[in-house]
């Protein structure tokens, strides 16, 4: 593990999803409810709070995700666009065989 602050602060940050995962995954009827109400909003509020940090500027590109001090910013924000996909995209949005290595999807 990385000794760093940044390390402690991955390795919390990891140990908190991967709980709120498997809690997830073992919830029933019962359980499911009070975990959702006490850790969506959190969650929420946790992605807000990246997104936030990647604002797109008036072209729409997100200034937060600049690699380089003169370079152009990516379009869409690399953040959003990772959001995105993990929220809205669902398995019946995705190309046929998107998944299947070795297959193109053209
Ligand atoms: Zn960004």
């Amino acid at each position: 593990m990385n000794n760093s602050i940044f390390g402690h602060l991955e390795s919390s940050l990891n140990g908190y999803l991967t709980d709120l995962t498997r809690r997830g995954e073992s919830a029933d009827s019962a359980t499911a409810p009070p975990i959702a109400q006490a850790e969506l909003p959190r969650v929420v509020a946790a992605l807000h709070a990246v997104l936030d940090e990647h604002r797109p500027d008036d072209q729409g590109r997100c200034p937060t995700c600049r690699k380089r001090l003169f370079g152009r910013s990516p379009a869409p924000c690399r953040a959003y666009l990772a959001a995105h996909l993990c929220l809205l995209v669902t398995e019946d949005d995705r190309p046929f065989n998107a998944n299947t290595p070795g297959l193109s999807t053209h």
